[in-house]
Protein backbone atom coordinates (compact mmCIF):
# COMPACT_ATOMS: atom_id res chain seq x y z
CA UNK A 1 0.00 0.00 0.00
CA UNK A 2 1.55 3.58 -0.73
CA UNK A 3 0.96 6.00 1.72
CA UNK A 4 1.64 9.73 1.12
CA UNK A 5 3.21 11.60 3.57
CA UNK A 6 1.33 15.38 4.78
CA UNK A 7 4.19 17.09 3.16
CA UNK A 8 3.13 15.20 -0.42
CA UNK A 9 6.25 13.18 -0.71
CA UNK A 10 5.62 9.89 -1.89
CA UNK A 11 6.18 7.91 1.53
CA UNK A 12 9.73 5.35 0.99
CA UNK A 13 8.65 1.90 -0.42
CA UNK A 14 7.17 -0.17 2.03
CA UNK A 15 9.70 -2.85 3.65
CA UNK A 16 8.96 -6.37 4.85
CA UNK A 17 9.71 -6.47 8.69
CA UNK A 18 10.92 -9.10 10.90
CA UNK A 19 8.28 -11.02 12.31
CA UNK A 20 9.09 -11.95 16.16
CA UNK A 21 8.30 -15.10 16.94
CA UNK A 22 6.82 -16.70 20.11
CA UNK A 23 8.99 -16.39 23.26
CA UNK A 24 9.66 -12.52 22.37
CA UNK A 25 8.06 -11.02 25.27
CA UNK A 26 6.19 -8.24 23.09
CA UNK A 27 3.98 -11.26 22.14
CA UNK A 28 2.75 -11.03 25.67
CA UNK A 29 2.26 -7.29 26.01
CA UNK A 30 -0.98 -5.33 25.72
CA UNK A 31 -1.16 -2.90 22.60
CA UNK A 32 -1.23 1.03 23.88
CA UNK A 33 -4.10 2.97 22.15
CA UNK A 34 -3.05 4.94 18.99
CA UNK A 35 -4.39 8.72 19.77
CA UNK A 36 -3.10 10.26 16.52
CA UNK A 37 -1.97 8.69 13.08
CA UNK A 38 1.15 10.07 12.45
CA UNK A 39 2.84 9.12 9.24
CA UNK A 40 5.28 6.86 11.43
CA UNK A 41 2.17 5.04 11.94
CA UNK A 42 1.02 5.12 8.40
CA UNK A 43 4.43 4.01 7.42
CA UNK A 44 3.47 1.28 9.99
CA UNK A 45 0.48 -0.52 8.28
CA UNK A 46 2.29 -0.15 5.38
CA UNK A 47 5.18 -2.25 6.29
CA UNK A 48 2.68 -4.31 8.06
CA UNK A 49 0.95 -5.00 4.66
CA UNK A 50 3.55 -5.67 2.69
CA UNK A 51 5.03 -8.12 5.45
CA UNK A 52 1.71 -10.18 5.54
CA UNK A 53 1.60 -10.59 1.99
CA UNK A 54 5.50 -11.50 2.37
CA UNK A 55 4.61 -13.86 4.46
CA UNK A 56 1.26 -15.19 2.58
CA UNK A 57 -0.79 -14.44 6.61
CA UNK A 58 -4.26 -13.48 6.58
CA UNK A 59 -3.45 -11.04 9.45
CA UNK A 60 -0.48 -9.12 11.19
CA UNK A 61 -0.71 -7.89 14.30
CA UNK A 62 1.96 -4.93 15.47
CA UNK A 63 2.94 -6.65 18.32
CA UNK A 64 4.12 -9.77 15.73
CA UNK A 65 6.35 -6.74 14.05
CA UNK A 66 7.82 -5.63 17.60
CA UNK A 67 5.34 -2.91 18.65
CA UNK A 68 3.02 -2.88 21.55
CA UNK A 69 0.13 -0.67 19.60
CA UNK A 70 -3.69 -1.38 18.81
CA UNK A 71 -2.81 -1.44 15.39
CA UNK A 72 -3.90 -5.02 13.40
CA UNK A 73 -4.08 -5.55 9.16
CA UNK A 74 -6.08 -8.46 7.81
CA UNK A 75 -6.98 -9.69 4.25
CA UNK A 76 -9.09 -13.35 4.05
CA UNK A 77 -8.95 -12.93 -0.11
CA UNK A 78 -6.21 -14.94 -0.96
CA UNK A 79 -8.15 -17.37 1.25
CA UNK A 80 -10.48 -19.17 -1.13
CA UNK A 81 -11.15 -22.30 0.50
CA UNK A 82 -12.61 -20.47 3.66
CA UNK A 83 -15.16 -18.48 3.17
CA UNK A 84 -16.40 -15.10 4.70
CA UNK A 85 -18.82 -12.76 4.98
CA UNK A 86 -19.04 -9.23 5.34
CA UNK A 87 -21.85 -6.89 6.38
CA UNK A 88 -21.98 -3.10 6.96
CA UNK A 89 -25.69 -1.07 8.30
CA UNK A 90 -27.21 -4.26 7.82
CA UNK A 91 -26.68 -4.96 4.26
CA UNK A 92 -24.07 -7.71 3.11
CA UNK A 93 -21.02 -6.51 1.52
CA UNK A 94 -18.18 -7.06 -0.78
CA UNK A 95 -15.21 -8.29 0.91
CA UNK A 96 -13.17 -7.63 -2.10
CA UNK A 97 -14.16 -3.57 -1.83
CA UNK A 98 -12.99 -3.66 1.98
CA UNK A 99 -9.83 -5.69 1.67
CA UNK A 100 -7.03 -5.03 3.22
CA UNK A 101 -8.46 -4.11 6.24
CA UNK A 102 -6.69 -1.93 8.86
CA UNK A 103 -7.85 -2.04 12.31
CA UNK A 104 -6.97 0.77 14.68
CA UNK A 105 -8.12 0.59 18.38
CA UNK A 106 -10.49 -2.49 17.41
CA UNK A 107 -13.13 -3.67 19.81
CA UNK A 108 -15.18 -6.98 19.09
CA UNK A 109 -18.09 -8.25 19.93
CA UNK A 110 -19.32 -11.56 20.02
CA UNK A 111 -22.29 -12.45 18.36
CA UNK A 112 -22.56 -15.98 17.28
CA UNK A 113 -22.61 -19.52 18.44
CA UNK A 114 -18.94 -20.68 18.83
CA UNK A 115 -17.48 -22.60 15.96
CA UNK A 116 -14.15 -24.76 15.81
CA UNK A 117 -11.79 -24.65 13.41
CA UNK A 118 -7.63 -24.98 12.36
CA UNK A 119 -5.59 -21.50 12.96
CA UNK A 120 -1.45 -21.02 12.78
CA UNK A 121 -0.02 -17.87 12.97
CA UNK A 122 3.04 -16.30 11.74
CA UNK A 123 4.77 -16.61 15.61
CA UNK A 124 4.52 -20.03 14.96
CA UNK A 125 5.35 -21.56 11.87
CA UNK A 126 4.73 -25.08 11.52
CA UNK A 127 2.22 -25.18 14.31
CA UNK A 128 -1.40 -25.19 13.99
CA UNK A 129 -4.40 -26.01 16.29
CA UNK A 130 -8.09 -25.80 16.38
CA UNK A 131 -9.38 -23.00 18.10
CA UNK A 132 -13.01 -22.56 19.24
CA UNK A 133 -14.25 -18.85 18.61
CA UNK A 134 -17.96 -16.94 18.34
CA UNK A 135 -18.70 -17.76 14.60
CA UNK A 136 -19.53 -14.20 14.21
CA UNK A 137 -19.08 -10.63 15.34
CA UNK A 138 -19.50 -7.28 15.02
CA UNK A 139 -16.02 -4.85 14.90
CA UNK A 140 -15.87 -1.22 16.08
CA UNK A 141 -12.37 0.83 14.80
CA UNK A 142 -10.69 3.07 12.70
CA UNK A 143 -9.09 2.80 10.17
CA UNK A 144 -5.53 4.30 8.92
CA UNK A 145 -7.27 7.60 7.64
CA UNK A 146 -9.11 8.10 11.09
CA UNK A 147 -12.09 6.77 9.77
CA UNK A 148 -14.50 4.87 12.14
CA UNK A 149 -15.57 1.33 10.95
CA UNK A 150 -18.30 -0.85 12.22
CA UNK A 151 -18.98 -3.96 10.55
CA UNK A 152 -20.20 -7.18 11.61
CA UNK A 153 -18.70 -10.49 9.79
CA UNK A 154 -18.62 -14.42 10.00
CA UNK A 155 -16.09 -17.60 9.03
CA UNK A 156 -12.66 -16.61 8.49
CA UNK A 157 -12.71 -13.36 8.55
CA UNK A 158 -14.70 -12.99 12.46
CA UNK A 159 -11.55 -15.70 13.36
CA UNK A 160 -9.10 -13.48 11.86
CA UNK A 161 -9.71 -10.39 13.48
CA UNK A 162 -10.48 -11.98 16.88
CA UNK A 163 -7.07 -14.19 16.33
CA UNK A 164 -5.36 -10.84 15.92
CA UNK A 165 -7.22 -8.21 18.66
CA UNK A 166 -6.24 -11.06 20.46
CA UNK A 167 -2.42 -10.53 19.52
CA UNK A 168 -3.34 -6.54 20.52
CA UNK A 169 -4.29 -7.80 24.24
CA UNK A 170 -1.07 -10.10 24.95
CA UNK A 171 -3.05 -12.88 23.78
CA UNK A 172 -1.82 -16.21 21.63
CA UNK A 173 -3.84 -18.73 20.19
CA UNK A 174 -2.19 -21.28 22.34
CA UNK A 175 -3.94 -19.87 25.10
CA UNK A 176 -7.69 -20.39 23.87
CA UNK A 177 -6.61 -24.64 22.61
CA UNK A 178 -7.86 -27.72 24.22
CA UNK A 179 -5.55 -29.24 26.74
CA UNK A 180 -4.93 -31.89 24.42
CA UNK A 181 -4.38 -29.97 21.44
CA UNK A 182 -2.09 -27.85 23.83
CA UNK A 183 -0.49 -30.76 25.36
CA UNK A 184 0.39 -32.71 22.21
CA UNK A 185 2.27 -29.15 21.13
CA UNK A 186 4.44 -28.62 24.45
CA UNK A 187 7.55 -30.19 23.16
CA UNK A 188 7.07 -28.12 19.76
CA UNK A 189 6.42 -24.53 22.15
CA UNK A 190 9.17 -25.16 24.46
CA UNK A 191 11.46 -25.69 21.62
CA UNK A 192 10.41 -22.51 19.57
CA UNK A 193 10.69 -20.57 22.88
CA UNK A 194 13.78 -21.50 23.95
CA UNK A 195 15.32 -20.60 20.33
CA UNK A 196 13.53 -17.36 20.53
CA UNK A 197 14.87 -16.18 23.47
CA UNK A 198 18.47 -17.80 22.77
CA UNK A 199 18.83 -15.36 19.71
CA UNK A 200 17.47 -12.40 21.70
CA UNK A 201 20.37 -12.80 24.15
CA UNK A 202 23.00 -13.51 21.68
CA UNK A 203 21.47 -10.20 19.56
CA UNK A 204 22.12 -8.25 23.57
CA UNK A 205 25.86 -9.44 23.78
ZN1 LIG B 1 -1.08 -14.71 15.23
Amino acid sequence: MAVVLADGRGAPADMVLEVVQYGHPVLRQKGARIEQITPEIQRLVGDMLETMYEYEGVGLAAQQVGHALQLTVVDVRAATDRPSTLEINGQPAALEQHMPMVLINPVVTPLGAPETGPEGCLSFPEIYGDITRPGSVEVEAINHEGQPLKFRCSGLLARAIQHEVDHLNGILFIDRMDWKTRENLQAELEQLRAATQAALARKKK
